[in-house]
């Protein structure tokens, strides 16, 4: 076995003294050459910027990443081939064609315009869409975009794929068929794929492993069958709609909230006016007309009552969940 990524006690403060944020609180993960792993987490939990420090947009305060034995901030643009990154929306640029997206990392690595070219159709055919590559995005479908993004992303062959909520998005059609696509390009290439996302069905799909964040840290991480099967969060977090509460001493909760109404910090300053942590089993968020919306399925010690008095002021809508026998 291969390490291909390695994730060493890795922090990120944002802001300073009073206002400081801690998004990554001490992560470290290796992962293996030609795996899938989705890093799942609810809204805030710090996928995001995880995924900017393993792609050099972040710096991070303290810890150390090294992408095929090699750390990703000290490579040159021309030497930069350890990791791409295919980004929400492919985020391509409107005014050039498919091949010259594709085309442009290779130019800022100083490549030929005829290689850059014929390198770009390869990686176009290798995508599924040869002959395509005089398209403009504006003439391609979401799911056709994505695949543009993802060659661009190989241009510079890395050996490490990051897909930061590559799917987001994309209709039912769009999304399986991307998803299958980098589920071939690690059958062919032999690439390590990072899933970074907060739509469960994506990481059910393809992943092999998955590391569940929260509040800056991995609270869990295994094998999404393994981890289906225990009574774990990701489980929570995989079937969030009609989560399988096993009946225990707490009581099961699902807070529906706003982002734009509530402290980003709710979960961490609810949990300190309650007896124990709130224990998130699963949570999703949806863009509803440009608002977040999103809910949380919760676990707590603390009755309804207790609950409903320490949530006082923060804009929370509080259900009490039935849990069921196992
Ligand atoms: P996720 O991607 O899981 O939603 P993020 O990494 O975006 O999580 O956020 C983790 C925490 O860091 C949140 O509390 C968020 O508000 C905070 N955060 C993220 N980016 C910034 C930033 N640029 N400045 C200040 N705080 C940030």
């Amino acid at each position: 076995m291969t390490t291909m990524v390695k994730v060493d006690d890795l922090v990120k403060h944002y802001g300073e003294g009073e206002d400081r944020i801690t998004a990554l609180d001490g992560v470290s993960f290796e992962l293996e050459k030609a795996t899938i792993t989705a890093i799942v987490g609810p809204s805030g939990s710090g996928k995001s910027t995880l995924a900017r420090c393993i792609n050099s947009l972040v710096k991070p305060t303290s810890g150390r990443i090294s992408i095929a034995g090699a750390d990703p901030a000290t490579q040159t643009v021309e030497k930069r081939r350890t990791i791409g990154t295919i980004f929400q929306g492919s985020s391509l640029q409107r005014r050039r064609t498919a091949q010259r997206n594709v085309m442009l990392p290779l130019e800022f690595a100083g490549w030929k315009k005829a290689d850059a070219q014929a390198r770009a159709n390869e990686l176009l055919a290798l995508v599924g869409l040869d002959g395509r590559g005089a398209a403009y995005p504006g003439e391609l479908s979401g799911g056709q975009k994505q695949r543009v993004g993802i060659a661009r992303a190989l241009a510079l062959l890395p050996s490490v794929l990051l897909a930061d909520e590559a799917t987001t998005g994309l209709d039912h059609a769009n999304r399986a068929s991307v998803l299958q696509l980098l589920r071939d390009l690690r059958a062919e290439l032999g690439l390590t794929i990072i899933l970074i996302t907060h739509e469960m069905d994506a990481a059910r799909e393809i992943a092999d492993d998955v590391l569940l964040l929260a509040d800056g840290r991995i609270v869990e991480r295994g094998a999404i069958r393994d981890l289906v099967l225990q009574d774990s969060k990701v489980r929570g977090n995989l079937f969030p709609a009609r989560p399988h509460l096993v009946a225990t001493d707490r009581h099961n909760y699902r807070i529906h909230y706003a982002r734009q109404n509530v402290p980003l910090d709710w979960v961490a300053r609810l949990s300190q006016r309650l007896p124990e942590p709130l224990q998130v089993l699963g949570a999703t968020i949806e863009e509803l007309k440009g608002e977040a919306v999103g809910y949380m399925i919760v676990a707590n010690t603390a009755g309804p009552e207790e609950l409903a008095r320490a949530a006082d002021g923060f804009g929370l809508q509080i259900h009490e969940l039935e849990a069921v026998d196992a």
